[in-house]
């Protein structure tokens, strides 16, 4: 899989000290004879606006902030990026009736459904992640994910559950590249895109943003954002809460041009008799995975990271880790099931440079 440029290249930081590198870097020696013209074009020119918007969509809460001139321009990219969320929540959503997910997984059982080439390539970046993470990312986990109501403080007895983890398995989802129909290979297979749809979201919204000519902004839907250039001339900040207080931070991670995605067990989840049950779901067992209580992933695409912080979180820490280590341009912080903190190699390195 092509994984995209360095986390460590674009820009690295834990802390205060930023580690700016390529692009990011200030060019010596700007000439004083052209200092004056460029004084004069700035001052011509309207100053910039930042604009910040909140609003629930996809059962999530989506943030947009950006820098543009032009007020009304500004708001309109937000209006775009609003828009993009709406549309995705009514294609992927499987709780809506309506959607081309819930058509799916009414009818692929059945006979081949044709479906969108998004769709089709979502399906086909999940499979993707499977095979990465030896199954730990597995969006039939939802054969068994369904049966859960964490609201009502549902869960499921032994038997259902048994019989829903039987239907657990990426490979009983087939694609078929030509005609972009997908078929399960038996009854009771169901797929949920909750652990990669919000990232597919933040990273169309951002590829929107950018056609727009807009270079400053961030776009967070829940737990997933990604940023692009700066907040008002200094890196953005994302934090990563404490999972157990959410009142307080663990860290505050200054970005620049990268995505971040936290998958916590704070999210959705209700606890019985000692023990947490949330919406990450070990696909082996269709029960709610417990090493770890919060995994946040940094690389340069959402929907990467969004998968990764999924999929992580159901690794745990050892075998989570030697994954991320291995894969270029992503670094990982994982807060274990007592609290600690564990950082991916990069980040001890990008910690430990003056
Ligand atoms: P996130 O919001 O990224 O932490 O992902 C959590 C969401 O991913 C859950 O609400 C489920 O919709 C979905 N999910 C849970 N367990 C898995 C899994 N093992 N593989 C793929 N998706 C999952
Ligand atoms: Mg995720």
């Amino acid at each position: 899989m092509p994984w995209p440029q360095s986390f460590r290249e674009s820009a690295a930081m834990i802390g205060d000290q930023p580690l700016k590198q390529g692009k990011h870097q200030r060019r010596p020696g700007l000439s004083v004879l052209i200092l004056p013209c460029l004084l004069a074009l700035v001052s011509s020119a309207a100053p910039a606006q930042w604009l910040l918007e909140n609003r629930d969509i996809m059962g999530t809460r989506i943030t947009v902030e950006l820098e543009h001139r032009d007020k009304i321009v500004g708001q309109q990219a937000i209006e775009a990026v609003m828009r993009e969320m709406q549309r995705i929540d009514a294609d992927m959503s499987p709780y809506k009736a309506t959607s081309e997910l819930a058509r799916l997984n009414a009818g692929a059982a059945s006979k081949p459904v044709i479906v969108s080439d998004e769709l089709f390539w979502l399906l086909k970046r999940s499979k993707d992640f499977s095979r990465l993470t030896q199954g730990a990312f597995d969006i039939t986990f939802a054969s068994a994910g369904f049966l859960y109501d964490y609201r009502a403080h549902i869960k499921p007895g032994a038997k259902d559950l048994k019989q829903a983890v039987d239907a657990i398995d990426y490979h009983n989802i087939h694609l078929e590249p030509a005609r972009h129909s997908v078929s399960f290979s038996k009854p009771g297979v169901k797929i949920d895109l909750g652990g990669i749809a919000k990232g597919h979201a933040v990273d169309n919204s951002i590829t929107l943003l950018q056609k727009m000519g807009i270079t400053n902004a961030l776009v967070t839907a829940g737990g997933d954002s990604r940023v692009i250039g700066q907040r008002w001339g200094r890196p953005w900040q994302i934090g990563i809460r404490d999972p157990r207080d959410k009142n307080r931070l663990v860290a505050k991670i200054p970005l620049e041009n990268v995505a971040v995605s936290t998958s916590g067990d704070y999210e959705r989840f209700f606890d019985q008799d000692g023990v947490r049950y949330h919406h990450i779901i070990n696909p082996k067992t269709g029960d709610s995975a417990r090493e770890l209580r919060s995994v946040t992933i940094i690389g340069s695409d959402a929907t990467s990271t969004d998968a990764l912080s999924t999929s992580i979180f159901v690794m745990g820490r050892e075998r989570g880790l030697q994954l991320i280590n291995r894969l270029p341009g992503i670094d990982a912080i994982l807060v274990d099931n007592k609290g600690r903190m564990h950082y991916s190699e990069g980040l001890e390195r990008a910690a430990a440079s003056p």
